[in-house]
């Protein structure tokens, strides 16, 4: 469904010149839930951001249904960026001011016009309260980000992110900042919209146990795929969150 073809990404500092990627290729399924891996700086969350047309690669192609995305114009891409991805990030990006499910809610707030959201808000509200019963989130609507837990926290990113029904969620170490239990809520929330609901999935995590209990794994060194594990159809619980 999204493919990635010859990535390269050059980033550079004063003198210093970074090739942090450097001939990347990839698939994602529709419908899968796989994982990449690597050690620290080699370029994880860079490839997601590029894969998600967050940020653009010097040079190599993305494609979503056979459809170049990175020669869009900014206009067109910021478009298919709305109704293509969902991100979620470690530190989850809340905003401190808004209530859980006006944080939700924030991308059809940016997405419409104000015309747009007067006519549409009640289906977004509907779609939203829906998302909260769906993450475990129902009591926790009008907490503010101070008044929630990480794993609270994490489970509004992550209605936020579905909020308009994207085609892949990209989440980068997702449970990065939970201690192991709450963490593997999280991962076991994120296996059950992927089995349930159908949510193709692309997970960054360090971490290889959780990297294991998706689909595919792919591990990135040196600026580009140098491993590829699966697809693997053992069980996807990891024992700690049965
Ligand atoms: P990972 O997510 O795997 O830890 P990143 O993609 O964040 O790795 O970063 C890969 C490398 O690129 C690192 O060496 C990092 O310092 C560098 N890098 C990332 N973003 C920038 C930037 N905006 N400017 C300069 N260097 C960057
Ligand atoms: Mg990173």
């Amino acid at each position: 469904m999204l493919t990635a073809e010859n990535l390269t990404k050059t980033y550079r500092r004063n003198a210093d010149i970074v090739r942090v990627l450097n001939g990347v290729s990839l698939a994602v399924r529709d419908g899968e839930f796989m994982s990449i891996v690597g050690a620290s700086g080699s370029g994880k969350s860079t490839l997601l951001h590029v894969l998600g047309t967050l940020d653009a690669p010097d040079s190599g192609t993305i494609s979503l249904d056979g459809k170049r995305l990175d020669n869009l114009s900014n206009r067109e891409r910021d478009a298919v960026r709305n109704r293509t991805f969902g991100y979620v990030f470690q530190f989850y990006h809340l905003l401190p001011e808004l209530s859980a499910i006006d944080n939700a809610l924030m991308p059809a707030y940016i997405s419409n016009s104000f015309l747009g959201w007067m006519q549409t808000r009640r289906q977004w509200r509907r779609r939203a309260d829906e998302l909260f019963e769906r993450v475990g989130l129902s009591h926790r609507k009008t907490h503010k980000p101070r008044e929630m837990s990480g794993g609270e926290m994490q489970r509004c990113a992550i209605a936020r992110a579905l909020l308009q029904r994207p085609r892949v969620l990209l989440a980068d170490e997702p449970t990065g900042n939970l201690d192991a239990e709450k963490g593997n809520e999280i991962l076991e929330l994120l296996h059950d919209l992927n089995r349930r609901d159908r949510v193709t999935i692309v997970m960054v995590t360090h971490n290889l146990e959780m990297a294991g209990t998706t689909h595919r794994t792919i591990r990135l060194a040196g600026g580009r795929v140098v491993e590829e594990k699966g697809p693997t159809f053992r069980p996807r619980l990891l024992s700690a969150a049965v």
